[in-house]
């Protein structure tokens, strides 16, 4: 039997499934825990498999943007009322201190990672970030290691900007740039030209900013591979340290404004992926390595550095250089992690504000993980930061994943896995078909979906 070409593997296993920043993912979730047994857990240790937790991660989300780019899947809200990021600062500092009070009264638990992401963090003025960030430094001990972070939107960021986070410690940005084809740029209403963030890169650099990342999008109307190289060529002259590279998710039926394109703008199939495998080899070829799933690093950035060591860590961001436990996720619709427990807050602002002014932690949804759970979730991770995972201890092992190991049989045969006698390792060929696998060991998916509908389809 001749082995199958990689087209017919991209047509075969071309079916949607989850980027498993979580296990369970969301859609799953039950068992939201209650405030105090959120709390509680969150001074649990969580995984120790990659050695002990460097501290707590902050991730705060602030939803504000100017305008809506029709392609955004992020939870947002549309304003020209700068006002509104000023209140907004003050109730995230109260909900910082709602968990302050509990889990650093001494103002001593160390803080390892601080991220800001959105909507656009960069929408609140200058000092409102300021204030923002110096609150939440304030409440603990920045690590020696700290890793702060800013998403930000080169359109409305300025040099104030990046100087008021840089004071406070402030090293790494990452940037939304999606494409820089001026056809698909007026399709998803985010028009930025290469100079303009040429300018924001210079500003971040001439201010220490140690390390960039540029998010960019396969998939969006119009693309094609001579705009991908385009962009790809634009994004070598800027010369970020990492990329993200995802995936165009299509949900008009959830996002209305995706309706400003048709399905027939869009490249689909087997033409979306082959953009990503443009981009891949572009992106190689100047230096940059693919690392897990949709992630790109340089040499010398940290991320490779961690890839290299079998330290890469995955959470509701994407990839860290390192675990970090726990997650406190403060701000409408943030998530928190504490390995046994997810938490996330009222998705809606003034709900989330209301609760938090009367003094009442705003978890709106969670899910409190099974013992099942646990051990898949980290089988998950392995694979999703190390292509391969192994069950011979016995608290790693469950009747399921012998299930599973069968179940990778024929993955097996189109060469994308090697499984063991206890485990499976991902082959270089199967790293494009990662979330394929990971659906294999996703007892929740598998239990609600018809084996022949779950992770590849007939050829
Ligand atoms: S700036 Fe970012 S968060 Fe805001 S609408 Fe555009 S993509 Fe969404």
């Amino acid at each position: 039997m001749t082995a199958p070409s990689r087209q017919q593997l991209l047509r075969k296993y071309d079916v949607p499934g989850p980027r498993y920043t979580s296990y369970p993912t969301v859609p799953y979730w039950t068992g939201q825990p209650t405030a105090a047994e959120w709390l509680a857990s969150l001074g649990t240790p969580g995984s120790t498999r990659r050695g002990a937790p460097a501290g707590a991660a902050i991730y705060v989300h602030i939803p504000f943007c100017k305008s809506l780019c029709t392609y955004c899947g992020c939870n947002t809200r549309i304003t020209q009322n700068k006002e509104i990021g000023h209140r907004y600062v003050d109730v995230v500092l109260q909900e910082w201190e709602l968990y302050r009070r509990e889990l650093s009264p001494d103002r001593r638990l160390p803080l390892a990672e601080i991220h800001f992401g959105g909507g656009t963090p960069t929408y609140l003025e200058p000092a409102d970030l300021h204030r923002l960030a110096a609150g939440l430094i304030a409440g603990g001990t920045l690590t020696s290691e700290a890793e702060l972070s800013v998403e930000a939107d080169p359109r409305v960021t300025t040099r104030e900007h990046l100087a008021a986070l840089a004071e406070l410690g402030f090293n790494r940005l990452s940037l939304g740039i999606q494409d820089f084809d001026p056809r698909v740029q007026d399709a998803v209403h985010r028009e930025q030209s290469e100079e303009l963030v040429h300018t924001v890169v210079q500003h971040a650099r001439e201010l220490g900013y140690r390390s960039i990342n540029f998010d960019l999008i396969y998939g969006l109307p119009f693309q094609t591979e001579e705009s991908i190289r385009n962009t790809v060529a634009a994004v070598t002259r800027l010369d970020p340290d990492r990329l993200a590279f995802y995936g165009y998710a299509h949900v008009p039926w959830i996002k209305p404004a995706q309706r400003k394109f048709t399905e027939a703008d869009l490249p689909v199939g087997e033409a979306k992926r082959h953009l990503y495998e443009v981009g891949r080899e572009l992106l190689e070829a100047v230096g940059f390595r693919e690392i897990g799933m949709d992630h790109f690093a340089k040499e010398s950035d940290s991320l490779w550095t961690a890839a290299q060591e079998n330290r890469l860590h995955r959470n509701f961001m994407g990839y860290t250089a390192r675990p970090v436990w726990p997650q406190i996720g403060l701000g409408v619709s943030a998530i928190g992690d504490s390995w046994r427990h997810f938490a996330q807050n009222e998705k809606v602002l003034e709900p989330y504000m209301q609760r938090v002014l009367a003094g009442e932690l705003p978890i709106a949804r969670g899910h409190t993980l099974t013992a099942e759970d646990l051990v898949l979730r980290q089988h998950i991770l392995n694979l999703m930061t190390s292509f391969s995972t192994r069950w011979s201890d016995p608290e790693l092992h469950l009747p399921f994943l012998d299930a599973a190991a069968e179940r990778l049989r024929p993955l097996e045969q189109d060469g994308l896995v090697e499984v063991h006698a206890d485990g499976c390792s991902v082959t270089p060929l199967g790293r494009t078909f990662l979330r394929n696998v990971c659906m294999i060991l996703d007892a929740r998916l598998a239990r609600q979906t018809p084996p022949e509908r779950l992770f590849s389809r007939a050829v």
